[in-house]
């Protein structure tokens, strides 16, 4: 395990799970958060049924796990641009929308909602309307471009 010392150094603020409500996914074979985490932190100690970050410090604080988690047991160390000192926040995820519940240190409760999606779960299109004719996974563009950019031709070097 990498040491600890960058976290303590401020370097990164990563997620952490609040064991009093992490339930371990109910036994499944692989937790929410484990199925979700991008850089493979989370681990689950099958003993207790408890989840935990294995390097803190190589957290990317993409807070997917956070969203994800069913008992909103993974909190968030916020920055104080986010919320000032000595408050915490809590992500509720449902099917269009974020609600981050920000408790201050004087008790007060603030509620945000935050539209997460436009269409109906399911019914998004992967190439958002902007087919293109000559498809080619190997190019440099990606495969909406030029015409999501509303662009004739992507800017290219050319010999
Ligand atoms: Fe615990 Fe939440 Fe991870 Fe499930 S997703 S193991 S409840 S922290
Ligand atoms: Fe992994 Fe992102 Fe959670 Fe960090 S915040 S533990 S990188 S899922």
């Amino acid at each position: 395990m990498a040491p600890i010392a960058a976290f303590q150094k401020g370097e990164t603020m990563p997620s952490y799970v609040n064991v009093e409500k992490c339930d371990g996914c109910k036994a499944l074979d692989r937790t929410a958060c484990q199925y979700i985490c991008p850089n493979d932190l989370m681990v689950l100690d099958r003993e207790k049924m408890k989840a935990y970050n294995r390097d803190p410090s190589m957290c990317w604080e993409c807070y997917n796990c956070v969203k994800i988690c069913p008992t909103q047991a993974i909190e968030v160390r916020g920055y104080a641009d986010f919320i000032p000192m000595g408050a915490s926040v809590t992500p509720m995820r449902s099917t269009d929308s974020i609600m981050w519940t920000v408790k201050f240190r004087n008790g007060q409760i603030k509620r945000f909602k935050f539209p997460i999606r436009t269409t109906p779960e399911g019914s998004a299109r992967p190439d958002g309307g902007f087919e293109t004719a000559d498809t080619d996974l190997s190019s440099p563009v990606l495969f909406t471009e030029p015409a999501s950019l509303g662009l004739p031709e992507v800017f290219t070097l050319k010999k």
